[in-house]
């Protein structure tokens, strides 16, 4: 779903440049021109950003960003003809994630837009089914959050193995002795190497789950952060 970004501009012709560039840009973007009309709105729709300008009529953007700050996190970018201002801005600690002069080309407003929307998905909290962590035995298919890690017979059976104990620490002889039935002679290397690209496997489809962790000088251990 396209991310809802809200641009409040009570010029008219700023308003729609702005409109058409998030709409090219695969954004769903809605004016707004009048200070009324801003927190009404924001309680009643889904909102992912806002680009509030500061002169508005009815009633004024720093305004309209405090009282928002009381009951939402949405990420506002403040748009402003006066740079005099931006102290004043900074200095208020408005709640803004950012703010754009006047003028400024509406390819800037689209990059900050985007920059401001990446870094508010980082810091938002993670739903929890993105760490679950799935092992079906028979086909050795191992899932994250739904998503196949792609994992080979043995990665499959040293993550198995590991979050079989959680929190225990496993040499890599003991996970040796895991994934080869038969007395073969491997290296320790083996293992790191397997448990590397293993690691490299979630990280892949869960950045943040970070669940086979590495004990200096003894082995390896599954952890749930
Ligand atoms: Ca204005």
């Amino acid at each position: 779903m396209n991310e809802v970004i809200l641009i409040v501009e009570d010029e008219q012709k700023l308003a729609s440049l702005l409109h058409d560039y998030l709409q090219q840009a695969n954004f769903a973007p809605h004016c707004l021109t009048s200070g009324l009309e801003v927190l009404p709105w924001v309680r009643q729709h889904r909102v992912d950003l806002i680009l509030l300008d500061l002169m508005l009529p009815g009633r004024d953007g720093m305004d309209i960003c405090k009282e928002l700050r009381t009951f939402s996190n949405v990420p506002v970018i403040i748009l402003t003809a006066r740079v005099e201002e931006i102290d004043r801005i900074l200095g208020l600690e408005l709640g803004a994630d950012d703010y754009i002069c006047k003028p400024f080309s509406p390819r800037e407003v689209v990059a900050r837009v985007k920059a401001v929307l990446r870094r508010a998905i980082a810091a938002a909290p993670r739903p929890q089914e993105e760490t679950v962590l799935h092992l079906d035995d028979p086909c050795y298919k191992a899932t994250i959050g739904g998503r196949d890690l792609g994992l080979t017979a043995v990665e499959f059976k040293l993550l198995g193995y590991l979050a079989a104990h959680p929190g225990r620490i496993f040499s890599r002889e003991q996970l040796m002795g895991c994934i080869y039935a038969e007395q073969r002679i491997v290296s320790d290397r083996t293992i790191d190497s397997h448990i590397k690209k293993l690691r490299k496997k979630i990280a892949e489809i869960a950045p943040h789950a970070d669940l086979v962790h590495s004990v200096y000088g003894v082995g390896y251990k599954f952890e749930k952060k």
